[in-house]
């Protein structure tokens, strides 16, 4: 029997884990500093509706969901991002009118497993439902943008591109069409056979780039209404301090995006995988799956890609450290006392000697450490240089201040 988990997938534990909780700890607050409530929807959806949702000749589709058939002969598939599934759960729900959701979990997607290319990932992701104006793009992108300097992503640089809409993309893919058609032998394969799917998709094809440095962008054939909302998001983003690049060659890789579209890129990773997120528009999406018209705007950010760019030091597991010269009991008690006082504390509970405590405190990183000594309430508490005799009680505030 091997322990190892499936191909592409990871067990995290301490203290890379350490940091994992930290990173989903600040997505809570920033998710709800901007007013966006928690949704959670089911792991697996019927498969139907990533199809419609997604695309079907979306790479994600074509090759790399997970689909099952269940019990009931039902076509089941894991969720392999989020947007889809919060879409149906916001049209189920019956609401109307502005309406925000903010998601945080496991997707899956069949890919050739690498550094920050997983086949079970995790995603931290917002949606912003029945809202058309410029502003919402904007406020999305800053919450995005906010987080990830939060967490210390170093780097970071996020990228903007408009797609148009159902007004304007048509004319500009036939444009781009025929400007890919008369370099059909310049072409990747990948890249010939989208040529009449959606030559948009080629636009990022890292192996056409020579091909496509001259192609016709559609930031220049955008429609008034779309160039109008653009440009709005784009004085927003100033107007927000956010510094952006624009990038005519941003398509992202599902189908189901109009008009903005973004990504946070940390220049740092290798260019492969050195997209921490992205998102954008997609007015068409909630018809697309068989409901009302509800345009909105969202974003996915990869944690595994954040934790590979931070390199931040994983921080440890306890604020403090219980050394016990009188047994793990008296240990379990005073340690009890700490942590209702809402400190973080671990200790022995296996009565070893006190330098093998003292190593194991070491060990965890915990930055206070508190000595239990044999003779009555004193305890002996270090913090940096700093150390102190005081009573049990006085600890929590001592170290407050401290911590
Ligand atoms: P997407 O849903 O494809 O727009 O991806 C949004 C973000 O999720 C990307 O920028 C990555 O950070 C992350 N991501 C997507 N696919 C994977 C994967 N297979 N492994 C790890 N992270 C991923």
């Amino acid at each position: 029997m091997s322990f190892r988990p499936p191909k592409g997938t990871d067990d995290i534990g301490a203290p890379e884990s350490n940091r994992w909780r930290d990173i989903l700890r600040q997505w809570d607050t920033w998710a709800d500093r901007f007013g966006y409530p928690l949704v959670m929807t089911p792991i697996f959806e019927s498969t139907d509706l990533f199809e419609r949702g997604v695309g079907e000749d979306t790479e994600v589709v074509t090759k790399q969901m997970y689909t099952f058939t269940d019990r009931g002969g039902r076509s089941l598939t894991l969720r392999p991002e989020g947007t889809a599934g919060v879409v149906r759960a916001f049209l189920d729900s019956g609401a109307r009118g502005a309406w925000k959701g903010a998601y945080s979990g496991p997707m899956f997607r069949h890919e050739r497993p690498q550094a920050g290319r997983r086949r079970q990932f995790w995603q931290l992701g917002v949606e912003y439902l029945d809202v058309e104006g410029p502003a919402a793009d904007a406020e999305v992108i800053e919450l995005g943008y906010r987080f990830l300097s939060a967490v210390d992503v170093p780097g970071l640089k996020v990228v903007v591109n408009s797609l148009g809409d159902t007004v304007c993309r048509p004319g500009y893919m036939t444009t781009l069409g025929s400007y890919l058609e008369e370099r059909r032998e310049m072409l990747c394969d990948d890249s010939l056979a989208l040529i009449d799917v959606n030559p948009l998709r080629i636009l990022d094809c890292t192996v056409c780039a020579p091909v496509l440095a001259d192609a016709p962008a559609m930031k220049d054939h955008l429609c008034e209404p779309c160039a109008g909302h653009y440009g709005l998001v784009k004085k927003s983003l100033d107007g927000l301090s956010i510094p952006f690049e624009e990038d005519a060659r941003l398509v992202r890789g599902l189908d189901y995006y109009t008009r903005t579209a973004f990504e946070y890129i940390a220049t740092q990773l290798d260019a492969a995988q050195n997209a921490v997120g992205g998102g954008g528009r997609y007015d068409g999406l909630a018809e697309s799956i068989g409901g009302r018209r509800a345009p909105g705007v969202g974003f996915a950010l990869g944690v595994d890609r954040i934790v590979l760019a931070s390199g931040k030091d994983a921080g440890s597991q306890a604020d403090v450290y219980l050394v016990s010269e009188t047994g793990p009991e008296n240990a379990l008690i005073a340690a009890s006392g700490l942590r209702l006082a809402g400190l973080s504390v671990d200790f022995d509970t296996e009565g070893r000697r006190v330098e093998a405590q003292f190593k194991s405190a070491s060990r965890t990183g915990a930055r206070a450490l508190v000595v239990l000594k044999g003779d009555g309430d004193e305890v002996d508490v270090r913090i940096g240089g700093e150390r102190e005799q005081m009573g049990l009680d006085a600890v929590p505030e001592w170290l407050g201040d401290r911590l």
